[in-house]
């Protein structure tokens, strides 16, 4: 029977009421999830439930954090067929982003799941998500971090949180679901990873500093020459379409050229969740590519954020990470 270690690290799933709005509380998490006899019966993997220190909203996750979890894996690698991890929705994208990174050679399941509501309440999501997590963990057919949510399994640096309110919260607009869980679980074979052949490692993430820009209309680009000094390491630039920015960005274009010049990284997302930015498609985008800016191609922000912090964290050098932000790494990217 399969092995599956569940890490609870907190999110609406674990949380109860409080005067001040929800909390995670671990104590009774665990006395629910010991209680449900649903866990125990067949076709159930065998699991083990340990939390994280403090639980916690994962809106309040760091950089730290993901450390902690991809180390928990780490040091559970040889000994547990999969990875259930527990983990609000907020940041969910975000932290399954980082694992994807982190986990270098990953060959078995890592999935993330939470809810919408929490599971000590009559119509909450977590009861599904939970036991479907399980079970796809516990197949073994997936080699690599996904998130399962509204009966949907994405791969997990592709995906990213669509609704506050809704229980099919994530999509993958630029990617597939790798299986959907009807009255069975399908999977979508031909989108799965393969075995990986190097070995398992962690690479553990530094607090690397960068930065993201939203652009809009009327934005006043001068503002942001605070934040662009030779401190910056990375910034994503979401900007609109095809990777394109106001005209007036004549002033914008001595700051990108100031922030290549101190080695900064500047890669182009697009503020449109499907398509994929072409610096260079239209004028307002040519002056960025001239410029020494890179292409975050189909990239959503989460993964740009989490790839820019893991290449900084493996020491490459400023003109490598660009090269590498342009590369398909783990299926964040289309090749
Ligand atoms: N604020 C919560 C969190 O991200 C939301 C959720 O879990 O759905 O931890």
């Amino acid at each position: 029977m399969a092995k599956i270690l569940i890490i609870n690290t907190g999110g609406t799933i674990s949380m109860v009421s409080s005067g001040r709005g929800y909390v995670p509380n671990g104590e009774l998490f665990r006395e629910r999830l010991l209680s449900m006899d649903l866990l125990k019966q067949a076709p159930m993997p065998q699991w083990v439930l340990t939390q994280t220190e403090p639980l916690l909203d994962s809106s309040n996750m760091t950089v730290s954090d993901w450390n902690r979890i991809g180390q928990l894996i780490a040091d559970n690698y040889e000994a547990f067929d999969g990875f259930v991890i527990l983990h609000g929705t907020d940041t969910m994208a975000y932290t399954a982003s980082a694992l994807s990174f982190m986990l270098e050679g990953l060959d078995k399941p890592v999935i993330l799941t939470g809810s919408q509501i929490p599971l000590s309440q009559l119509r909450s999501d977590g009861r599904d998500n939970l036991i479907d997590s399980l079970l796809i963990a516990a197949e073994g057919r997936v080699r690599e971090v996904c998130i399962f949510f509204g009966g949907k399994l994405l791969r997990g640096n592709r995906a990213t949180k669509y609704s506050a309110d809704e229980l099919i919260a994530f999509v993958s607009p630029n990617y597939p679901p790798l299986a959907e869980a009807g009255i069975t679980v399908s999977y979508n074979k031909t989108l799965l990873r393969g075995r990986q052949e190097v070995p398992f490692r962690l690479q553990l993430l530094d607090e690397i500093p960068i930065g993201v820009i939203k652009v809009f209309p009327g934005i006043q680009f001068s503002l942001f020459e605070q934040i662009l000094t030779e401190k910056l390491k990375g910034i994503v630039i979401e900007t609109f379409g095809a990777g394109n920015i106001p005209q007036g960005g004549s002033e914008l274009l001595p700051l990108v050229r100031k922030a290549l010049a101190n080695g900064t990284v500047i890669t182009v997302c697009s503020q449109c969740p499907q398509g994929t930015v072409t610096l260079g498609a239209y004028e307002t985008s040519s002056a960025l590519k001239d410029a020494g800016a890179v292409s975050g191609r189909d990239l959503t922000t989460e993964a740009a954020v989490a790839k820019l912090y893991y290449l900084f964290s493996k020491g490459y050098a400023a003109d490598d990470v660009k090269r590498l932000m342009e590369t398909d790494l783990c299926g964040e990217e289309s090749a």
